[in-house]
């Protein structure tokens, strides 16, 4: 499983998971702010908005919300990471208690800002560590009547492979606690994608919403501009949580959420350009940029292997024989020798890596050029760490030769099993 997946897992909330399980598939996530200025091109009500990355832009942000809105009665403070739960997380440096924050004192809007810009902020969707929040976006605060919950997913379901609704009245809270305590509060439409979601099925659905009857059509409406939105952005999830009213009749999406099918790409440009990396794994971007597969793992034997099977096999021998793989790198079946050089650049800067395991089988790829690409990589960044061998098939015993030549420390391996032994045996020494 891809990393930036096993990053959209992680802030998408179980229960939408379960709907569309990510199997090999990777998703652009979006930002809050992001995602609600695309709401707003799609006539979705959301509140207006400032974003400030420091500090000292505070006051600015402050009096444009002010003139976009009249008076601004009260602010909603709100960290921008892509992990949920922020309301009820907490920044461990700071001390700030919630990534979400009311308050009517103008004043106090930078007291918040300053200890959420820098911080890392905890949810129960974060890693332990938390995220480093790099923006925090000042809103005009609504009072809140009723909040409700409210998805459209892309579902990969046997009996239903389309869009769904998944929605609930008890909107707010986290989901996956409604989901335990009183399941029956949550409803699923199936949706076809080629009629589309019916004025009358999104009048069921604002009716089970439980919004006042007065405030129905406005809700319908706003349920239909969003499955709109999430046809047309080509996005695998859209959920709002929460979907709420105003004292004063206002349906507006209070939180949002958006994730995108990463193979619409060729026509979502635009969106695509506004996902950032800046809550992604720093190696996987870099190997990205070198056309390289990997995915950070938690171990300290790093891999280098050609083919998505072959690395799995890989690590699962490595986890048998006793060790920890510290990353998933797949080369792919057409690398170049300057591919290899930077495949080890990318596992020796990582200090967590004790050990360098390459485990290729040469079919489309020549041994030769990898064993070319090993040793200028030794001798270039000059390898301290036990490097492990095991090459097969084409031209494999050419790059033995390579190899043995060149006098560099190298342990040769002859199966699949022995290079994942040695790997592990060498770091016991
Ligand atoms: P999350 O915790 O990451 O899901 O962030 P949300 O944007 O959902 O905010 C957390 C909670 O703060 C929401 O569930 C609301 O209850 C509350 N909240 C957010 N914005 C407003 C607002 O404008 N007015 C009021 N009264 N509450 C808000
Ligand atoms: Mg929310």
């Amino acid at each position: 499983m891809a990393a930036s997946t096993l990053r959209i897992l992680r802030s998408s909330s179980r229960l939408t998971s379960v709907f569309s399980p990510a199997y090999q598939c990777r998703h652009l996530s979006l930002q809050e702010y992001q995602s609600k200025q695309l709401m707003q091109d799609y006539g979705i009500n959301i509140q207006r908005f400032q974003i400030v990355e420091n500090k000292g832009d505070v006051d600015k942000a402050v009096q444009g919300l002010n003139k976009q809105c009249g008076k601004v009665n009260e602010y909603v403070i709100k960290a921008q990471i892509l992990a949920g739960g922020r309301g009820k997380g907490h920044f461990k440096e700071s001390g700030l208690k919630g990534g979400v924050k009311l308050t009517k004192d103008s004043k106090q809007v930078a007291d918040f800002v300053s200890k959420m810009l820098g911080y890392k902020l905890v949810t129960h969707q974060t890693p332990e560590d938390g995220v480093k929040v790099q923006r925090v976006m000042i809103a005009e605060a609504l009072d809140i009547a009723k909040e409700t919950y409210l998805a459209f997913l892309m579902a990969r379901q046997k009996d239903h492979e389309g869009p769904i609704c998944v929605y609930s009245p008890k909107g707010g809270v986290d989901i996956e606690q409604v989901s335990e305590e009183s399941p029956e509060a949550i409803f699923t439409s199936f949706i076809d994608i080629d009629s589309g979601l019916s004025a009358e099925e999104a009048m069921k659905i604002a009716k089970k919403l439980e919004f006042e009857p007065q405030y129905l059509e406005e809700a319908k409406n706003q349920i239909m501009k969003l499955y709109n939105l999430f046809l047309k952005v080509d996005a695998t999830q859209v959920e709002v949580n929460p979907f709420g009213q105003t004292p004063d009749g206002r349906i507006v999406c209070f939180d949002a959420k958006l994730s995108f099918d990463d193979n619409a790409q060729y026509r979502q440009e635009k969106i695509f350009q506004m996902g950032d990396t800046m809550e992604s794994d720093p190696r996987e971007v870099d190997a990205g940029k070198h056309n390289l597969n990997y995915i950070g793992l938690d171990g300290n034997i790093g891999c280098l292997v050609n083919g998505a099977g072959l690395a799995m096999a890989t690590m699962d021998l490595i986890k048998l024989h006793g060790g920890e793989p510290a990353n998933f790198l797949d080369v792919g079946g057409n690398v170049k020798e300057n591919q290899v050089q930077e495949a080890f650049r990318i596992l020796s800067a990582d200090r967590k890596v004790k050990a360098i395991l390459v485990n290729i089988f040469g079919g489309i790829v020549n041994c030769a050029t990898i064993a070319n690409g090993i040793i200028n990589a030794c001798r270039n960044i000059k390898l301290s760490i036990p490097l492990v061998v095991r090459l097969e098939g084409t031209n494999a015993d050419e790059a033995r030769r390579l190899l043995k030549d060149s006098n560099l420390p190298i342990t040769a391996a002859d199966s699949l099993e022995d290079a994942a032994r040695k790997a592990v045996e060498c770091l016991k020494k």
